[in-house]
């Protein structure tokens, strides 16, 4: 993929936001699209901070670190793939926001060395809300305990829910899935914990993120749709 591919896709992709969001009676602006940037080399990475694209998505704490070091300081990293607890100390002083929480005790490591740099670490709970063994998240009954636990840990902040959706041909299949996350948020919400807000709702990625912002997301993850295929 070119440089210039990529501010295509860009433009392209923004439109395709915008329509879903019209269909869905939203505003565009309740759509923060994060760019997914694993294994994306830094020189093309430019080409989509050059069309205004700040935030954007990485799976691995390497990788990020990594890219970190190599690329302007104003981009807001967002963590979005499963967080190995000896590795949050790498990122917790300045990752803009964790997406995948989905076990005691990474909240608790998170909240540990959050503490101990003097900062409140935002993060979304991941929900394997289709249930699939090979994904990480927790079970859709097991949130509401969860982030009971978590709102007791200092330096750590629920901001709201996080999914993957199962792989399909047909985004009409995962509707549903992204129809429950929010009724799993709204859940959330109306239990009122202190401390914890329902804001954000992280899911959709290339195949069905216009599915995603029909039932409600508030951050889809693209990687393919604007970068390409990944080696
Ligand atoms: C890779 C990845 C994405 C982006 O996937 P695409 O299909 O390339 O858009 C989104 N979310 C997570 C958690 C990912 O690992």
């Amino acid at each position: 993929m070119t440089e210039e591919e990529i501010r295509r896709n860009i433009e392209e992709i923004k439109k395709r936001i915008e329509a879903a969001a019209h269909r869905a009676g939203r505003s565009a602006a309740e759509v923060q699209l994060v760019a997914v940037t694993k294994t994306v080399p830094p020189e093309k990475i430019m080409a989509a901070y050059q069309m205004g694209l700040r935030d954007f998505g990485e799976n691995r704490v390497q990788e990020m670190v990594k890219k970190r070091g190599e690329l302007p300081a104003d981009i807001r990293w967002h963590m979005i793939g499963h967080l190995q607890t000896n590795k949050v100390k790498y990122i917790v002083d300045w990752v803009y926001m964790i997406h995948s929480l989905d076990r005691p005790s990474l909240a608790a490591e998170i909240s540990k060395r959050a503490k101990a740099v003097g900062r409140t670490v935002p993060c979304l709970v991941e929900v394997n809300v289709a249930g699939e063994e090979s994904k990480f998240g927790l079970a859709p009954e097991e949130v509401i305990d969860f982030i009971r636990e978590v709102a007791q840990m200092p330096g750590i902040a629920v901001k709201g829910l996080m999914t993957v959706a199962p792989y399909t041909e047909n985004p009409e299949e995962v509707r549903p899935v992204f129809r429950r996350l929010r009724e799993i948020a709204a859940q959330v919400e109306a239990e009122q914990i202190p401390g914890v807000e329902m804001r954000y709702l992280s899911m959709g990625m290339s195949g069905d993120f216009e599915v995603a912002i029909e039932e409600g997301a508030h951050m889809v993850r693209l990687g393919t749709a604007l970068f390409g295929a990944r080696q």
